[in-house]
């Protein structure tokens, strides 16, 4: 410790928003079921391992030059891959879809200015907008975590925020937004509205995409991310869909060169293997739906999920329940409204380990 035993966080000259806000932290534990942080449970196949490796080695030939600065080829397979008529000048990428709120938030936020959101949702949109000193402002959700339109288009209104964030399906509940719902937001809202679609590909039937109104709103973005159905989340690439404005807006906050030559190589090799990655998309959505299903037949209560996470509960003491579990060797997240957890599916297997802790866990065995 260098010696200067007293010295601490509190010495140091640290922003005063900052003191005594603690920072984001799902545990990291290796146990027989993490299913705590709406990974996908599949890791790439032999052949992705085997061709990543190679897209690795051809790009480290040339690591003595900086990147591709505009990301240009991934880019372009990003905008083939979404569809809708998005083009290459409508993406943008960065390291997880984290640092691309945050390049938002850095464009459009800041020092007098306010991001809103509907909550509970990510935990990480008022902390990024924290660390870029936007002031947030929180409306809650309807009872079922939807979001009621009439009300949000007031709050808007009031408020007049920069940004607005809807996260559609929403984390943690699993919610997703009519479009309807969207367009209203995007229609009254004096700014950017960031539709968060980082669940995007699990959506249930019937459940659009916001991607179809970036031609008639210029003021939407979707973000997007390779960390969940992609399975990349190691990789960490998250990209939004915008306007070309949008884009040229952020090149004034992202630092040059953010997305590493082996980054864009490893994410662009994986999009040719979309086919693949994609299809456990199916099996994960099969396998929410009957966890879903199950939990409901054991008299749990559990809010409707288009994503790969279902919030269940009610817990009196969720802490207990949580505990229990991780005893047994499931992680879980103790997240979201008081006396509901989350739990992330995973594989078959995995799911089964959950079900038998939890049934011990809630007396129910
Ligand atoms: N948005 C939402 C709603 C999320 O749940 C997450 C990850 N938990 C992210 C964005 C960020 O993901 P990443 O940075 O890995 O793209």
């Amino acid at each position: 410790d260098f010696g200067h035993t007293g010295f601490s966080i509190d010495d140091l000259p640290l922003r005063d928003d900052l003191r005594g806000q603690a920072p984001y932290g799902a545990p990291q534990l290796t146990v027989k079921a993490v299913l705590n942080t709406n990974e996908n449970p599949y890791p790439p196949s032999p052949e992705l391992v085997e061709a990543i490796g190679r897209a690795a080695a051809e790009a480290a030939v040339g690591l003595n030059r900086y990147p591709d600065r505009e990301a240009t080829a991934l880019r372009q397979a990003l905008a083939d891959y979404l569809g809708h008529g998005v083009d290459a000048a409508n993406v943008w990428a960065a390291n997880g879809s984290n640092e691309i709120l945050q390049q938002i938030l850095q464009a459009f936020g800041g020092p007098g200015h306010k991001a809103l959101g509907f909550e509970p949702s990510y935990s990480m949109h008022p902390i990024i907008a924290r660390g870029t000193a936007t002031e947030w402002v929180s409306v809650p959700r309807t009872a079922d975590f939807d979001v009621d339109a009439d009300a949000a288009v007031a709050a808007v209104k009031e408020h007049e925020p920069s940004v607005v964030f809807l996260t559609s399906p929403n984390n943690p509940t699993g919610t997703a937004l009519p479009l309807a719902t969207v367009e209203a937001i995007a229609a009254a809202a004096p700014g950017v509205v960031v539709v968060d679609e980082a669940y995007a590909e699990f959506r249930r039937e019937g459940t659009p995409s916001a991607l179809s109104l970036l031609r008639t709103y210029p003021n939407v973005i979707v973000s997007r991310t390779m960390s969940k159905a992609f399975a990349m989340a190691g990789v960490r690439l998250g990209y939004l869909a915008a306007h070309p404005a949008v884009v040229d807006a952020l090149q004034l906050v992202r630092l040059p060169y953010h997305l590493s030559t082996v980054t864009q190589a490893v994410a662009l090799t994986a999009l040719r293997y979309a086919d693949e990655l994609l299809s456990a998309v199916a099996t994960l959505r099969a396998e929410r739906d009957a966890l879903v299903d199950w939990l409901r037949a054991h008299g749990f209560e559990v809010a409707d999920s288009d994503a790969n996470f279902v919030l269940f509960g009610r817990f009196p003491d969720r802490s207990a329940v949580f505990q229990h579990l991780l005893d047994q060797g499931v992680l879980i997240r103790e997240v979201g409204p008081p006396e509901w957890l989350r739990v992330t599916v995973g594989t078959p297997e995995e799911m089964a380990i959950f079900r038998e802790a939890l049934l011990t866990a809630t007396g129910r065995a």
